[in-house]
């Protein structure tokens, strides 16, 4: 590993000073970050380390919704009672990532800011990878991409998102509240991630040197029927090949309010307006569901090894809206 200088942050404008003179990354669970470091992947001259700035609170807002500081534990979030009653996708998401010591480790702005599990991207030993290294090309595209994405992508980068809880923060339509160079600022998780384009080593659109400071999840018509279905290779510590959080409100026997996203297909949570305003006055039943999901994978594009997701898809949103309809 190149050696890095490391400094402890006590204010978050101090942090950001910090990055912006160093050129360097923050550091939190570091749960992602150090094995990208140790692999060669990312190599910062400074590591700023977050964990003395607090922004461990989960509190509720005055509109009531919660905010959520950037430093809680994965753990701390899932299991805490206002996440839990309110938002149990959330808590579904998040505790069906990673192993219980990581999510232990790992804070909700880390888990917003991890890295795709791409296996080009991962080890140095590939030449060809845009996003580690701009202009090299893209192995995937005619190598091992079963895993990969088959939307929102294009001949640059075809890597998905690993976040399990991005998936959760589509459905519920959280605020991302970040701290920057020129103050503070919110963006919507709709506008958090980005399509790789020109520039497949970004990610996000977050500007440079900025720093999440907190996630604001409004009030939720999801609380009484949600769901996070996760569908891996094995049954845990795996990435989604497909999963799909979906939230249902049914109100005199129709549907008044719903939200589908799906994770591992994508980039960024896939999210089609369309299908979620085909399900509203609708009664919840299997067809309708089955509809929205053909209307979501209808605009899937899949490479040469990962067409099965299209199916596995429709059958997962189908599976999810089901299941967020049976909760209780
Ligand atoms: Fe790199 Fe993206 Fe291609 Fe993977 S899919 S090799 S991360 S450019």
């Amino acid at each position: 590993m190149k050696t890095f200088e490391f400094e402890h942050a006590t204010t978050v404008e101090g942090a950001v000073d910090r990055v912006v003179a160093t050129g360097g990354k923050y550091y939190a669970g570091g749960t992602n970050l150090l094995d990208l470091m140790k692999g060669g992947v990312e190599e910062p001259a400074a590591l700023v380390d977050l964990r003395r700035l607090g922004l461990r609170d989960v509190t509720a807002t005055e509109s009531g919704g919660v905010l959520v500081g950037s430093g809680v534990t994965n753990s701390a979030v899932a299991n805490h009672p206002l996440i839990r009653s309110r938002y149990p996708v959330l808590s579904q998401a998040i505790l069906s990532g990673a192993t219980t010591q990581l999510r232990n480790m790992a804070t909700v702005g880390g888990n917003l800011m991890q890295r795709t599990r791409c296996p080009y991207f991962m080890e140095t030993a590939f030449a060809q990878c845009n996003k580690r290294n701009p202009g090299s090309g893209c192995a995937a595209i005619a190598g091992f991409n079963r895993e990969h994405a088959i939307f929102g992508v294009g001949g640059s980068c075809v890597a998905t998102h690993p976040s399990d809880m991005a998936v959760a923060l589509a459905v519920l339509e959280a605020t991302v509240h970040v701290h920057g160079p020129d103050g503070r600022r919110a963006v919507s998780i709709s506008e958090f991630f980005r399509r790789p384009g020109d520039e497949p080593q970004r990610d996000n659109t977050l500007h440079t040197a900025e720093l999440i400071v907190g996630i604001e999840l409004p009030p939720s018509p999801f609380a009484e029927h949600s769901w996070y279905l996760k569908v891996r290779d094995r049954h845990s510590y795996a990435f989604a090949l497909v999963s799909v959080a979906a939230g249902l409100r049914v109100e005199d026997g129709v549907i008044s309010a719903a939200a589908v996203a799906l994770g591992g297909v994508a980039p960024m949570p896939w999210r089609v307006a369309e299908a979620d305003a085909g399900l509203l006055g609708q009664p919840p039943t299997e067809a309708v569901f089955r509809r929205a999901a053909e209307q979501i994978m209808a605009g899937a594009r899949p490479l040469s090894q990962n067409g099965f997701k299209v199916d596995l898809g429709k059958h997962s949103v189908v599976r999810a809206l089901s299941s967020a309809l049976r909760v209780r």
